[in-house]
């Protein structure tokens, strides 16, 4: 069989966007699949679009992911240079031979000598291909007018380059985004007009928002680059699961997958011809997943970044912290919104909580109790525990009725994580505050 070769062919005008990311995952997991080979090659013709350093953050962006390429700029490969600026020759070479042959024409620009060369596209042809996704495609030459493929600057034009590099490139397959679908036509008139073999195509389904419109980057709504989730704590791991999901699925049951199960599972018959939908959600969930079954050692490493812009406490104190808010994580920088709600905030008693603290007479008792307990005891975890048991039984109280007194009055808050570890977090001066201002406020009514 033909080796498998593959490509990922982007612009660098800009950050990695979300959908950029999916074609450079579907290349990846298509060629590791079948135990190919995936190249990147950055098409910089269009100079009036280029970002600095645009390159640069796209390829780390696509290695933090955890996509690696056989063959790029910076590592080089058989049939390099993988720049289009630096292959201009080649296209200039091809688009006379064209000229020559009588199937493109000059193309003057006024009053000087330099001209653009134009394709002449053959009449009456059909183009038709049988696309990985999409099926049996067909285009008539008759909607195709004949276009520019060297512009009179020496440039070629995208649907021209791109033939000339993936048939020197020897791409097996291009899997790219469906808005190229119309393009394909064009560049087929150019494998033919050498003689040249076609490669496969496949054109994956658009990436749409909740409101099924085709995710954009002006959607404010959305985060869709790549190094914003980075940013905001994000598992590479966790992105590069998600994102396999938008547009294929495995056929198995099972969405929670590491990238060598999704490597083997990848099958390009399953990839989808409908919009697939960018569900915000399911990303939190997938990433939550993800930091849960996390190692703590993994994860404090992980946290980093966000811990280091909290107030500094102790590396044991930092520990258990992480460890009480660990499954509850969907983001890494929601541990600074953790710290902030639990330890930092130093709030009242909300209208809620006196509410529902006044329901009933027995919560003071309750209270009263605790703050007992808690004074005459040493103040660790054991001993938090056993006092809340000792109330169930001497006041006969459980449930609601137990364990929202104390919350309340010890921590200022209705609900948390487990009650006996947040508290040795809060530390014994700060709950023994806490529940002394509720019973002054419980007095005072
Ligand atoms: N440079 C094109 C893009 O960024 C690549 C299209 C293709 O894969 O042929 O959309």
């Amino acid at each position: 069989m033909k080796e498998i070769r593959v490509r990922y062919a982007p612009s660098p005008t800009g950050l990695l966007h979300i959908g950029n990311a999916r074609t450079a995952l579907f290349n990846y997991l298509f060629a590791k699949h079948h135990g190919g080979k995936v190249i990147i090659r950055i098409e910089d013709t269009d100079i009036k679009r280029h970002v600095k350093g645009g390159e640069k953050s796209q390829l780390n962006d696509l290695e933090w992911l955890g996509i690696e390429f056989d063959e790029s700029p910076q590592k080089g490969g058989p049939y390099g240079p993988y720049r289009q600026l630096e292959r201009l020759e080649l296209y200039q070479k091809y688009a006379h031979q064209l000229l020559e042959a009588g199937m493109a024409s000059k193309d003057y620009k006024e009053g000087s000598e330099d001209y653009a060369i134009r394709f002449k596209v053959p009449k009456g042809k059909e183009y038709r291909f049988n696309d990985m996704v999409r099926g049996e495609m067909d285009f008539s030459s008759e909607d195709v007018e004949d276009w520019i493929i060297l512009k009179d600057n020496g440039i070629p034009t995208y649907n021209f380059a791109v033939v000339i590099d993936d048939h020197f490139m020897k791409i097996s397959h291009v899997l790219r985004g469906e808005e190229h679908i119309t393009n394909t036509p064009k560049q087929i008139m150019i494998y033919q007009a050498f003689g040249w073999e076609i490669p496969l195509f496949g054109h994956m389904a658009i990436i749409v928002n909740e409101e099924k419109k085709k995710l954009s980057k002006r959607d404010k709504n959305i985060v869709q680059f790549i190094s914003e989730y980075k940013n905001l704590g994000y598992l590479p791991e966790a992105l590069f699961n998600f994102i396999s999901l938008l547009g294929w699925s495995p056929s198995i049951n099972e969405e929670i997958l590491s990238a060598a199960e999704i490597i083997a599972l990848f099958d390009e018959k399953r990839l989808t011809k409908a919009p697939s939908m960018f569900d915000k959600e399911k990303l939190k969930f997938i990433n939550h997943t993800y930091l849960k079954n996390s190692e703590i050692e993994k994860l404090m490493e992980f946290l980093q970044p966000f811990l280091i812009k909290l107030p500094q406490k102790d590396s044991k104190w930092q520990k258990s912290f992480v460890e009480l808010f660990q499954d509850r994580l969907e983001y890494g920088a929601q541990i600074i919104s953790f710290y902030q709600e639990y330890f930092q905030d130093d709030e009242d008693l909300a209208a809620s909580e006196i509410d529902f603290l006044k329901e009933d007479a027995i919560h003071l008792e309750v209270i009263k109790a605790f703050e007992q307990k808690l004074k005459v005891n040493e103040f660790n975890e054991e001993n938090i525990k056993t006092a809340l048991k000792e109330i169930n039984k001497e006041l006969k109280v459980r449930g609601k009725t137990l364990y929202m007194p104390t919350r309340i009055s010890a921590t200022h808050k209705m609900h948390g994580p487990e009650l006996a570890k947040l508290l040795i977090l809060l530390g014994h001066d700060k709950v023994m505050k806490n529940i002394e201002k509720t019973l002054k406020v419980l007095e005072e009514l």
